[in-house]
Order: C-alpha cells, then sequence, then structure tokens
C-alpha cells in the first residue's frame, strides 16, 4: 500500500499497517519528514490516562467529547469526535510503547482538566512523537520503504477503486502501484490562495505552518470524487510572534502566563478557546498584545527556552523594568499583575472568569513577548467515516482510499481545541493503516 505524507498521521498509518502483515511505499514531498506534526508543541489529549490519575485528575473520554463538541460549537462530526477520545488513550500507550515520553500532564484552552500530554521536561511534543515513529519504521525496513522529495500529484484509479498514485520524484514522475492509498498530507495553512477562497476574512494572515501543508490531498481526493466537509473552518492561533510566523505554545499560558495590551490592562480569560482569545487579541491597539508571564513559569516548561534562544523574549527585573522595556505604562501593568496575583489567592478571577490559574506571578525575572493571531489549523477537509475511509457526496466509501489526520475534516467542528489534533491523527492514522492493510490482504 501506498501513503502520501510522512508526518505524524502517515507514519502512524504506515507503522500501524506494517504491524498488520502490509508492505509500505510513503512518498514525502519535503526533503525531511514530520510535516506540521514536528512543529506540535503543546501535547496530546487523552481523558482518563494513568499519568493523569497518578496527578490526582479524574477526567474520562465522555468529558472530553463533551469539551470537544463545545469547543467545535457542536459542528464535529460526532461519531468521529467519539473516535477520537475512545481511542486517544490507547495512542497514548502506543506512543509510549514505541518509545515517547508523554508523562507530563498539562492544560490547554478549552479543556476542562489537564489531559495534553507531553515529555516530562515540558520539552516540545511533536518531535519526540516523530522520534518514536521514525525509529518504529527504521525498525521495519523490511517493510516500509520512504521516498523523500516525492510529491503524489494524482490518485489512480480503475473500476472505481483507489489502485495506487503518479508523484513527481527527484528523478521524474513515478507510478506506485497499490492495494490501497491512505491520504495523509495535512491541512492548507501555508496556501495562502487556498485559505483566502475558503475564507476570505484570513486573506494576507501570516502562517504557523511548514511550507508543505498546501492541501495537495484534498485537491487529489476532490478530483477522484470525495466529498470535502467545513473548508471555511480555519482557526487562527492566537499567541504567534508578528512576521515571524513563530507560535508561542498555549502551555505557556497553562503555566500561568497573562495577556496585556498597550495600556498594560488584561482583556480575556487567557485560556478561553482559540477563536475568542484570537478575536479578543485583533480588537486591541495594533491588534497585538503582550504574553507576561515570571521565572516559575519559565522553569516549569522548557519549550520556553526554545524561545529565549530564539531571541523572541524580553526580560526584565521587575514588573515595572518590563513594563518600560515594552513601552507599556510601569504602573498599569504594576496594577494588573498585583490584581492578578490577588485572583490567584483568591480563587477566582473576579475579572475575566479564568479558571486555571497556575500560580502568582512574583518570581523574578519578568518576562514578555509580542503576540498575534495567524493561521494555524484547517479543520475542514475531506470526508471520512470512523474507519477512516473516504467518502463521496452520497456518504458511500471510495473503495481502497482512506485519508488521516489534518486532510480530513469533521473531527474538530468549528473550533479546534489545543492537543486535540495530535489525538486526532495517531487516532485515525492507526485506524487507517489497520484498514489499508487488512484490505490490501483481502485483495
Ligand atoms: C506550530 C504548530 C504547533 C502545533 N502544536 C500542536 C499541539 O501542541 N498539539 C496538537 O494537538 N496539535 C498541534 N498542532 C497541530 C498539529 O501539529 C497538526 O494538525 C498535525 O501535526 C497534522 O498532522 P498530519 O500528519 O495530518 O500532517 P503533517 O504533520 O503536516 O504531515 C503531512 C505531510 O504530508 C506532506 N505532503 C503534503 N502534500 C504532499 C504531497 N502531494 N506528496 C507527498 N507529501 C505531501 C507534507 O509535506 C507533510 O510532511 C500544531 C501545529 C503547528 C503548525
Amino acid at each position: 500500500m501506498v501513503v502520501v505524507g510522512a508526518g505524524g498521521a502517515g507514519l502512524a498509518a504506515a507503522v500501524t499497517a506494517a504491524e498488520n502483515g502490509a508492505r509500505v511505499i510513503v512518498v514525502e514531498k519535503m526533503p525531511m519528514i514530520g510535516g506540521n506534526t514536528l512543529r506540535a508543541t503543546g501535547g496530546v489529549n487523552a481523558a482518563g490516562t494513568k499519568y493523569q490519575q497518578a496527578m490526582g485528575i479524574s477526567d474520562s473520554p465522555e468529558i472530553h467529547y463533551q469539551d470537544t463538541m463545545k469547543g467545535g460549537y457542536n459542528k464535529n462530526i460526532p461519531e468521529l469526535v467519539r473516535t477520537m477520545v475512545n481511542e486517544a488513550p490507547k495512542a497514548v500507550d502506543w506512543l509510549i510503547s514505541l518509545g515517547a515520553d508523554l508523562t507530563r500532564v498539562g492544560i490547554s484552552g478549552g479543556s476542562t482538566n489537564a489531559r495534553s500530554h507531553g515529555p516530562k521536561d515540558g520539552s516540545a511534543v511533536g518531535p519526540e512523537i516523530m522520534k518514536a515513529l521514525k525509529a518504529a519504521a527504521d525498525a521495519k525496513k523490511d517493510q516500509i520503504e520512504i521516498l523523500l522529495e516525492t510529491r503524489a500529484t494524482e490518485i489512480l484509479m480503475k473500476d472505481g477503486k483507489a489502485v495506487g498514485i503518479k508523484a513527481q520524484g527527484k528523478n521524474g514522475e513515478i507510478q506506485v502501484n497499490a492495494k490501497a492509498v491512505i491520504l495523509a498530507t495535512g491541512g492548507f495553512g501555508a496556501n495562502p490562495d487556498m485559505v483566502a477562497k475558503y475564507q476570505p476574512r484570513l486573506k494576507g494572515f501570516d502562517t504557523t505552518n511548514q511550507p508543505g501543508a498546501t492541501g495537495d490531498g484534498i485537491t487529489m481526493a476532490q478530483a477522484v470524487g470525495a466529498a470535502l466537509i467545513q473548508m471555511e473552518e480555519i482557526q487562527t492561533h492566537p499567541t504567534v510572534v508578528p512576521k515571524k510566523g513563530i507560535m508561542i505554545t498555549e502551555g505557556v499560558r497553562g503555566e500561568g502566563a497573562i495577556l496585556v495590551n498597550r495600556q498594560g490592562k488584561r482583556f480575556v480569560d487567557e485560556l478561553q478557546t482559540r477563536d475568542v482569545v484570537s478575536e479578543a487579541i485583533l480588537k486591541q491597539e495594533g491588534g497585538t498584545a503582550f504574553l507576561v508571564f515570571d521565572q516559575q513559569v519559565r522553569d516549569n516548561l522548557k519549550a520556553i527556552e526554545t524561545y529565549v534562544k530564539q531571541g523572541l523574549i524580553t526580560e526584565a527585573n521587575s514588573v515595572e523594568e518590563l513594563a518600560k522595556a515594552l513601552k507599556i505604562d510601569e504602573k498599569a501593568l504594576a496594577a494588573t499583575v498585583t490584581a492578578y496575583n490577588g485572583f490567584v489567592k483568591a480563587k477566582k478571577d473576579a475579572e475575566f472568569g479564568r479558571k486555571h490559574m497556575k500560580g502568582a506571578l512574583t518570581k523574578s525575572k519578568f518576562y514578555a513577548v509580542e503576540v498575534t493571531p495567524a493561521v494555524h489549523h484547517t479543520m475542514g477537509g475531506v470526508r471520512i467515516n470512523t474507519r477512516a475511509e473516504v467518502l463521496k457526496e452520497d456518504g458511500t466509501a471510495i473503495p481502497g482510499l482512506f485519508a488521516a489526520g489534518e486532510v480530513t475534516g469533521g473531527v474538530h467542528g468549528g473550533n479546534r481545541l489545543g492537543g486535540n489534533a495530535v489525538a486526532d491523527i495517531i487516532v485515525f492514522g492507526r485506524i487507517a493503516g489497520q484498514n489499508a492493510a487488512a484490505t490490501a490482504k483481502s485483495k
């Protein structure tokens, strides 16, 4: 069988298919594997895991389901969400069995409970997962071959069934004949024309996505009769460094950072869903805000070290000094931080009703980074069923064609919760791998 795209969904599918006895060719158009998965920083959501239990967090797939539906404004396809929340804990265990460290649990926006799993030291989740998947693929070298710089251009069909792909390789066009095809090409966040076509209000926005996220799988699937769903549902991430496209993970807010405007004032519950926080930032002077945190937050989250190394973070010995460096009112920022620390102590945010306030911002040094929203996740895509089969407009499956990950639509509805994308891609990547292997065997 052939898998198009070597990100998280593609490699999860390839490894699972190989575990089920299949021989797999993976084509990847970029010179490296990983896709957007390699950029994932925050975590992977799963509810009811032993890692949550060890931290005294009581959670369940049912609460995860309710949060996901609410976060997506109930536009999500319920059976796809059920599959994701029920299978996510097994997906985490599977990744751990392949060598990934996902034992740390944090909170992300829109989640009732902390359920975002990542490495113990707070480092980024994507590289950790890709390392484990790559090692698993390498260990099955006799079954899995990965072709880099090989861009799929067309799905080959015979008698209404998918039977392979055409691709542009390093040395010209190739054809891969296969008993099943899995599309795992990711979303279209790095295709500004496609973004503007489906969501005109996002014309001209920057993106957090890798350059290969251009929606190829969606276009190829549509050409063979696949139905598309919710293409206009495109998420912006609220905290992206202006003009640089570097995303500051939601984990920073999860660990206690606040957002302030140029008047030095908070203006939103920082852990609201991404659409709400994005909109609130765009309403502030200049359409940007400052993410402000202290040494304790930095100590708790290793991902912050990368931002410091990248020269993105302003630091100061006091809140007043920080305000000066940011050219905002010193007294106003000091008053805001003092008021917020009071809310933490009282366990009640009297201003914006923020529920998760990890700790007071009192430990010097103090830090800030300017942020603005950018295109982050394309929630729409190819319509699939719970077996990851690609569906036509009439709801029937296209035989031999499967899809998983951000190329698909419907799991996240009108707004994706932080940590749910990685859950989605691993869960449906594994399902696609399993079912495609079974299809290949039966032929
Ligand atoms: C900066 C950033 C941080 C994120 N953090 C998180 C997080 O913490 N938690 C979370 O849940 N989600 C997060 N997300 C979202 C999540 O990472 C993605 O939704 C997810 O990784 C997509 O996985 P995928 O396998 O579907 O696609 P990708 O990982 O993007 O892989 C798709 C691959 O297909 C390749 N490809 C595309 N077209 C073709 C073609 N024609 N032929 C061959 N190959 C092709 C691409 O080059 C790419 O390598 C983040 C996203 C970004 C951008």
